[in-house]
């Protein structure tokens, strides 16, 4: 399984390539959460990311490709989602021709869609557990009464802001890489609205349909 989870931001592809990878045993290489440890972790990398990040814009080519390239080289170039990777036809180019160099071509593409404001309610009732990483909805899954309200943080790039940077950043720079895949016969649009489970479903049902 070499998937590509692909959609704007708050799409729910986070949380879907999160659960996916947990119930097949693969790995979950999201870009953004490996920049976000990297700036807690106050790496060279996190610092030089953290600015972009905090105004939900792209960081920089190579500092991301450095991520992408150890996470899929540590899962041995198989079995892996990504997730928030590639955002631009640069970083698809390099990524085909990473895994081409190491027989392991990209199997499928799937795009989430989902109205923008859904997506822009989504994100702006969005919390994270600093703690655990694990995101909440205030409205659909709001954080649990034993969870110290300490550890639940909003995202600097959820601000109202932020998310019309990040969308607008969507449209230009990452809509044209959905473009790109779909010229190569790899994408697959997927309904991302309704429940969780219901999108899950329609996530295995379109892999079943590109393996078979
Ligand atoms: P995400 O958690 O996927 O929404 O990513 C959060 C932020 O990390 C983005 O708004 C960018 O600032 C940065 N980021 C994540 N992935 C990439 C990427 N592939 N290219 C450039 N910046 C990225």
């Amino acid at each position: 399984m070499r998937i590509v989870l692909f959609g704007p931001p708050g799409v729910g592809k986070g949380s879907q390539a999160q659960f996916l990878a947990e119930r097949e045993g693969v790995a979950h290489i999201s870009t953004g959460i490996l920049l976000r440890r990297a700036i807690r972790s106050g790496t060279d990398l996190g610092l030089k990311a953290a600015e972009y990040v905090e105004q939900g814009r792209l960081v920089p080519g190579p500092v991301v490709r450095s991520l992408a390239q150890d996470a899929i080289a540590s899962c041995n170039y198989d079995r892996f989602v990504l997730d928030g990777y590639p955002r631009t036809i640069e970083q698809a180019d390099w990524l085909a021709e990473f895994l081409e160099e190491h027989g392991s071509p990209l199997g499928t593409v799937l795009s989430l869609v989902v109205p923008n404001e859904i997506i822009v309610d989504r994100l702006s009732k969005r919390r994270v557990n600093r703690v655990t990483g694990e995101n909440y909805h205030l409205d659909f899954k709001p954080p649990p009464a034993d969870v110290d309200p300490g550890v639940i943080n909003q995202r600097k790039d959820d601000t109202p802001e932020a998310i019309l940077h990040r969308l607008d950043i969507y449209q230009q720079e990452t809509h044209p890489v959905q473009e790109y895949y779909r010229s190569l016969g790899l994408l697959q649009e997927i309904d991302g609205t309704g429940s969780f489970e219901q999108v899950y479903e329609r996530i295995l049902d379109a892999i079943k349909q590109s393996a078979g």
